[in-house]
């Protein structure tokens, strides 16, 4: 069947919940994707920042073959090595003291919350905890993952979703401080916010977040779902100003590819939160995505990630700025290491599908932003090649 066919197909099978690019993936290798009629693109969307190692890597393929040839799945009703070596890894990497796997980043967001309200709960003994979350921000689509996201238009369909959450602006820190109050039990912030826009949080706002939480026992919990695993040019994008949180979530590139997230806490919140009864999952942590997780820490390391990317980023960033100079639609690079957003005046649908059609493969993210999250693993040629796609279609836009 050709690709228009499978189309047709999955448009009569699927439930229609994405408007999707009118294309099917046949292939990946490297930063190059392949579609069904053979042609090439360059990547730079990375399955939405989750294949940061790019395509096709060997070692964590063979990683994988031979986990499936050994066992996938044992419950967490048992140990599996795979798990406890991940967990091991992850510890040193995020200097946070306790890992619990999920399947996705959503689902780490939830566990999120339910540490922050037991821990609350367990201070005062008192249910009713209100968290502040921010504006424009994104966590999952999930009932509290839902709730905390800062977009009314994802969230008033479902309503009444968990209640007591209040919205500040991010790097606005008196319209946090505006919403604190004695039930206060959680901020949660993406410390760079990647579907509301590409935006950075402050050092000043998070380190000003930081000192609010400590003197008042709040928890501050950060979605690194997106910006996390090296992508910034750190592990966690919160190591980039030491202004470290409570609670941790991780996904998309933590397994690159194999359907895992986490979410990490210290200590002093282990001590006081979620214990046997409280939290669990059948498949999260099995030895089958734990097995890449390990895999994808190793390689991490082996392949010197954090160094590349904090190589190849200012020469991205260069080459980004030169586009706002020399075009009137772009109007404002934003980001940090290889998660960037250019925002723009002609509408980013037509740029992102005028891009695939010359063989790129960027996204969108909110507020008429131009989303780049390639693999972690791309050059300075993969950068011109981009720029200069992306030129032949700016053009047209002027
Ligand atoms: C993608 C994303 C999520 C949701 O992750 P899923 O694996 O799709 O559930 C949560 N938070 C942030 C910041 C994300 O980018």
């Amino acid at each position: 069947m050709n690709m228009k066919g499978y189309i047709e197909e999955a448009e009569a099978a699927l439930l229609h919940t994405y408007n999707r690019f009118q294309l099917v993936w046949d292939k990946g290798d490297g930063v190059y994707l392949y579609d069904l009629d053979g042609k090439k693109y360059l990547d730079f969307a990375a399955g939405i920042a989750v294949f940061a190692l790019g395509y096709n890597n060997k070692e964590y393929n063979d990683a994988l073959k031979a986990q499936i040839d050994k066992i996938l799945h044992t419950s967490n009703l048992y140990y599996n090595v795979p798990a406890v070596e991940a967990a091991k890894k992850l510890k040193a990497v995020s200097g946070m003291d306790r890992v619990f796997f999920t399947n996705s980043g959503t689902e780490a967001n939830e566990g999120a919350i339910k540490a922050a309200r037991k821990y609350a709960y367990l201070k005062d003994g008192t249910t009713d905890h209100e968290i502040i979350a921010m504006n424009n921000s994104f966590h999952g689509r999930t009932m509290g993952a839902l709730a905390v996201t800062g977009t009314p238009k994802y969230r008033e369909p479902f309503e009444p979703l968990i209640g007591n959450i209040r919205f500040a602006d991010l790097n606005d820190f008196d319209s946090v401080l505006a919403q604190v109050n004695d039930k206060t039990c959680a901020i949660m912030l993406e410390p760079v916010q990647g579907e509301g826009g590409m935006t950075p949080a402050t050092e000043d706002f998070l380190k000003k977040i930081r000192a609010l939480c400590d003197e008042k026992d709040i928890l501050l919990i950060f979605d690194e779902v997106q910006c996390g695993m090296g992508r910034t040019g750190y592990m966690y994008a919160w190591q980039r100003f030491g202004v470290k949180p409570d609670i941790m979530t991780s996904a998309k590139a933590l397994g690159c590819g194999v359907p895992v997230g986490a979410f990490l806490m210290t200590e002093k919140v282990a001590e006081k939160s979620l214990v046997p009864g409280d939290h669990g999952t059948t498949y999260g942590g099995n030895p089958f995505v734990a097995a890449e997780v390990e895999k994808v820490l190793d390689l991490f390391e082996q392949e010197h990630i954090i160094e590349h990317v904090r190589e190849i980023a200012p020469y991205l960033e260069q080459k980004l700025e030169e586009l706002v100079e020399k075009y009137s639609c772009v109007v404002e690079r934003r980001g940090v290491g290889l998660m960037q957003g250019l925002v723009l005046t002609c509408p980013v649908g037509e740029v992102t599908q005028k891009a695939l059609e010359k063989g790129l493969v960027v996204i969108s993210a909110g507020g008429n932003v131009l989303r780049m999250v390639p693999p972690l693993v791309i050059s300075k040629e993969h950068v011109d090649e981009m720029v200069s796609i992306l030129e032949e279609v700016f053009s047209v836009c002027v």
